[in-house]
């Protein structure tokens, strides 16, 4: 049995309503998924997380290194990606690409093999993970929070215990915006804040300062990803947990995070920083530095499967006999792809998802949706 097909899809839905975040604007969902096929006709699926478009080139780049392989190794073939790229993409969206092809990869190994991708990790620690509500973005330029009340009341009465919203509009505002939710969700669900690195450290200072009060879990990228050491200064003068990593890439990425005390959890999207494969070295990397492990998700279902089958496996640090809940990333905005892509939904019930247990990743993808938000297919 070898690898005799990789083909691409790139899926694409314009939204209903745009809405924007601290640097750009939102209109559509763009996403490039990946479809791995053996010669005896058993087939995994993967997501990358990035520019579809740039995502598709590196993963037609990355096919002669792939094809004809035992789709077994997946470690082995991981390596030959990384070695014959390491030249030159030691960052960015070639390794997405390579995050991809990686995950297609272990969902074909789980199909093949009749097991959950939980269990080639090396077993379940938790059957149910957490969702947190990713949400709050702004609505509106003239009244960016208009729909605020209205949104968070929505997540706590699906049954939601951890709701993240966004900051990152200038601090002043943002105390406003997060005073008036922790009025509105009361005091026992989790609020998180995440400004996509739009402040320099005085102002991420001032921010943190201002906010402590509201028992904020995290405050995600304060800063800009390359200022690590700012954000261990940060750290230094806030109570908040400080967390990011989205941005980064790789073990070695993530170990400039974690040697310059820059957090206090790392968020390797599983889809961009090296796919299954690494993020399972960046979570034991992670421990030997006492820092918690919560990917950062966004994409696909796809995505949203990959992530639950990791943090299912992750390794509580320390441990004990009182388990606290593992958190997963649970985006909220429009998005069918999230919604459709793949079958079985998935259900969150008591404010929990279980992780799935069916072969591989324990979803199949919908052909029907999968042809109607095709905009190109790659062979
Ligand atoms: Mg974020």
């Amino acid at each position: 049995m070898i690898i005799e097909k990789i083909e691409t899809y790139i899926l694409k839905d314009t939204l209903s309503k745009s809405f924007f975040f601290s640097q750009w604007e939102y209109s559509e969902r763009c996403i490039c998924v990946v479809k791995v096929t053996t010669s005896d006709g058993h087939y995994g699926w993967g997501e990358g997380y990035g520019p579809a478009s740039v995502l598709e080139a590196g993963i037609n780049f990355l096919k002669p290194i792939v094809l004809n392989k035992n789709p077994l190794e997946n470690e082995v073939i991981w390596s030959e990606m990384y070695r014959k790229t390491l030249d030159f993409a030691r960052r960015g969206i070639l390794v997405a690409s390579m995050s991809a092809i990686d995950i297609a990869l272990w969902d074909l190994k789980g199909k093949i093999l009749n097991l959950p991708v939980s269990l080639l990790l090396g077993g379940v620690y938790r059957k149910k993970i957490k969702p947190y509500a990713t949400g709050l973005y702004f609505s509106d330029r003239n009244n960016p929070s208009k729909d605020f009340d209205e949104e968070a009341a929505n997540y706590v009465s699906q049954g939601f215990k951890a709701i993240k919203m966004k900051v990152g509009l200038g601090v002043d505002l943002d105390f406003k915006h997060v005073k008036r939710m922790r009025e509105v969700i009361g005091d026992d669900i989790q609020l998180m804040v995440d400004s996509n690195h739009a402040y320099s450290l005085s102002e991420a200072i001032a921010l943190a300062k201002k906010i402590e009060p509201f028992n904020i879990s995290w405050f995600e990228e304060p800063i800009s990803p390359e200022y690590y050491e700012q954000y261990n200064e940060l750290r230094n003068k806030t109570t908040i947990p400080i967390s990011g990593g989205e941005c980064e890439y790789l073990r070695f990425g993530f170990h400039q995070l974690l040697k310059n005390k820059s957090v206090d959890i790392i968020q390797p999207d599983i889809c961009a920083s090296g796919g299954l494969t690494e993020a399972k070295r960046i979570a034991a990397l992670a421990s030997t530095y006492g820092v918690d492990v919560i990917p950062h998700t966004w994409g696909t279902s796809i995505g949203i499967h990959v992530a639950l089958h990791f943090i299912s496996n992750l390794e509580l640090m320390p441990g004990r006999m009182m388990v606290p809940d593992f958190l997963i990333e649970y985006d909220q905005t429009e998005n069918v792809l999230r919604d459709k892509l793949t079958f079985p939904s998935l259900v969150m019930k008591d404010g929990m998802i279980e992780v799935p247990t069916g072969p591989g990743l324990g979803m199949d993808v919908n052909e029907d949706i999968l042809k109607k938000y095709s905009i190109s297919r790659s062979l």
